[in-house]
């Protein structure tokens, strides 16, 4: 029996390109030799995402549909859809088109050539904003030094999991997620496949500058704990520095006790560079804090309000 292989596809305010990508998507995989289910998942759409969704899959019955509640996120929506896929291998795929349906086939061939993992790498990225580009660019060269695990610089979410890695990843319940580095950590065969990441179909792009910081810092802070020895860094630093600074305060006030001014510059910098590593370390704890608070809540990760064709 050829084996199942579900395609999870978040949807946020993605009336324009939500017919587009379910045509392309479809052509794409009829081509392939398997059989093929189409995980939609309306992340909290406020126009008319929902009912379009609705109709498709009025219309065939292996798109299936989960819709939130509200807006959670792109990487909570992509983990819902893996929830309710039942394929031997999940593919995510964004909706807007910037990732190629046709490169899902590559991703079989080396799927079946028995990698768990095949990710895309975007070799060349089109129509993106001087700005975005780069700030992924140093985004994923920061992450890369400051995590132990190795997560693949220049990747997305799109890409293929076997189902043994989709198993591992249930068991990771965490609410801060970050899923292209959760599925590093998991492990397993791993290959890349390289394509040119077009520009989007239609619409924006819904990732606005705020939930990018989020991302990167959920990114950072979930596989890396150097943020926080980084207060022992500055601790020390400024240790030396003021260790410096005393001593040229002794030595003056012994060898020149007349030229000694009443030192109200060095105090105000000393002040204001105490003061400012103080509030960067106090930040970098709350960040930590902030999401182990997350986490002990222990709320669900989200919620659907309404499934379609799911039997
Ligand atoms: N998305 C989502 N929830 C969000 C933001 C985005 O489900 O809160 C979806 C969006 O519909 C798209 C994918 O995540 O399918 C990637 O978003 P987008 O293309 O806007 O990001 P970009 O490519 O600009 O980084
Ligand atoms: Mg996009």
């Amino acid at each position: 029996m050829p084996e199942l292989l579900s395609v999870v596809v978040p949807l946020y305010n993605e009336e324009l390109v939500i017919h587009e990508m379910y045509s392309q998507l479809t052509s794409v995989l009829e081509g392939a030799q398997l059989n093929y289910e189409i995980v939609m998942v309306n992340d909290g759409s406020s126009d008319k995402t929902l009912p379009m969704a609705k109709d498709i899959c009025a219309g065939d019955k292996r798109v299936k549909l989960v819709s939130f509640s509200r807006n959670f996120g792109h990487q909570i929506a992509i983990t819902a859809g893996m929830d309710r896929a039942s394929g031997d291998a999940i593919v995510f795929i964004d909706a807007d088109l910037q990732d190629p349906p046709e490169v899902i086939l590559e991703m079989i061939e080396k799927w079946k050539e028995g990698n768990k993992v095949v990710y895309g790498v975007r070799k060349k990225r089109e129509g993106e904003s001087f700005f975005k580009l780069f700030t992924a660019k140093v985004f994923y060269r920061v992450l890369r030094q400051l995590t132990s695990i190795s997560i693949p610089v220049d990747t997305g979410d799109f890409r293929l999991i076997d189902r043994c890695v989709v198993d591992q990843l249930k068991r990771m319940t965490e609410r801060s997620r970050f899923v292209r580095g959760m599925v590093s950590w998991v492990g397993f065969k791993q290959c890349k496949v390289e394509y040119v990441r077009h520009e989007r179909f239609a619409g924006e792009t819904k990732y606005p500058l705020k939930k990018m910081i989020k991302f990167a810092l959920d990114g950072i802070l979930s596989f890396s704990h150097i943020p926080l020895k980084l207060s022992s860094a500055f601790g020390l630093l400024s240790a030396g520095l003021s260790f410096i600074f005393m001593l040229y305060g002794v030595l003056m006030r012994i060898f020149f006790p007349g030229q000694v001014v009443p030192g109200w510059s060095s105090l105000f910098v000393a002040v204001l560079f105490l003061g400012g590593i103080q509030l960067v370390c106090v930040g970098i704890l709350g960040e930590y804090l902030g999401r182990i608070h997350e986490e002990i809540k222990g709320r669900p990760i989200y919620i659907a309000e309404e499934e379609v064709n799911f039997d």
